[in-house]
């Protein structure tokens, strides 16, 4: 790839994409989100996943999985579903993965979907390039270099070397969409431009901050944007919100708090 297949979103770029609210819409026509993530030994993995959909502009967030009571006790606006994704009712997009560990069951149902779906964590350990080729929808994978690696089944240092083609190469081999996390975010699918993120910061190096981002993603997803624009639009005001959060001068930040700033990144694009 050359110089000239690369590309950042400005601010305008972002305000234009976010969804907002038609006069006459309401919370079904905003945008479900169907979020499978926690298990009993990571529940909190569930919770900012929800924080993250719940704050990214969809309408309502229904949860599937074991942890339903620490997402209930953290947001009660969350709808909790027990039983499989495919029982749980309508969505208009699906977030798996973040802290399921070994409960693979649901990746099944979920990537049978006719929505966008969206893997990430523990969900990509499950994933082969036969198993998103045949689906009805967008796919998009949010790996981060220790993932990515093992998606393309090489060393994490050979994806840290060479990330602007990896992440062109998981694209086109899984047929998916690829958001390839770190220091730098990129986007990417098959054909185009990467997308590269120009917000973000190094305080999000941090436990958690990644299932934030994903449910976040997830949400604009439902919210009708595309998977590039959903992955880009997402990095953007993830890193917007890990600044806010760390404020000028930069202090720890914990991913609950990026979540918080969610809506503070919003109006600063718009
Ligand atoms: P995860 O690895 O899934 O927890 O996700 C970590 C999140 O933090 C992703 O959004 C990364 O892009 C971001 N991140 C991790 N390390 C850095 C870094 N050194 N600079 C900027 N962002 C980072
Ligand atoms: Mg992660």
């Amino acid at each position: 790839p050359h110089e000239a297949d690369v590309e950042a979103l400005q601010h305008a770029d972002v305000a234009a994409l976010l969804p907002r609210p038609a006069p006459e819409s309401d919370k079904y026509r905003r945008g479900v989100v169907g979020v499978v993530a926690g298990s009993a030994r990571y529940p909190g993995a569930a919770v900012l996943a929800v924080a993250g959909a719940l704050r990214g502009g969809a309408g309502a967030v229904r949860y599937v999985g074991p942890a339903a009571e620490a997402v209930l006790a953290h947001f009660p606006e969350t709808l909790v579903h027990a039983g499989p994704p495919d029982k749980a009712g309508r969505v208009q997009s699906w977030v798996i993965g973040p802290g399921i560990g070994e409960e693979s069951d649901a990746l099944e149902d979920v990537l049978a979907a006719e929505v966008p779906v969206l893997v990430d964590a523990d969900g990509l350990r499950f994933l082969t390039p036969r198993r998103v080729a045949g689906r009805p929808a967008p796919t998009l994978l949010t790996p981060h270099a220790g993932e990515a690696a093992a998606l393309l089944g090489r060393g994490r240092e050979e994806i840290e070397a060479a990330r602007l083609a990896c992440v062109r190469e998981l694209a086109a081999r899984y047929g998916a969409t690829v958001l390839l996390k770190g220091s730098t975010t990129l986007v990417a699918e098959a054909d185009g431009p990467v997308r590269v993120n120009p917000t973000g910061s190094s305080w999000l190096a941090t436990a958690g901050s990644g299932d934030v981002l994903s449910g976040l993603t997830g949400s604009l997803l439902a919210a009708g944007l595309t998977a590039r624009d959903a992955g880009s639009v997402g990095a953007y005001l993830h890193g917007l919100a890990a600044r806010r959060a760390a404020g000028p001068d930069g202090a720890p930040i914990l991913a609950s708090e990026v979540a918080d700033h969610l809506a503070a990144a919003w109006r600063d694009v718009t």
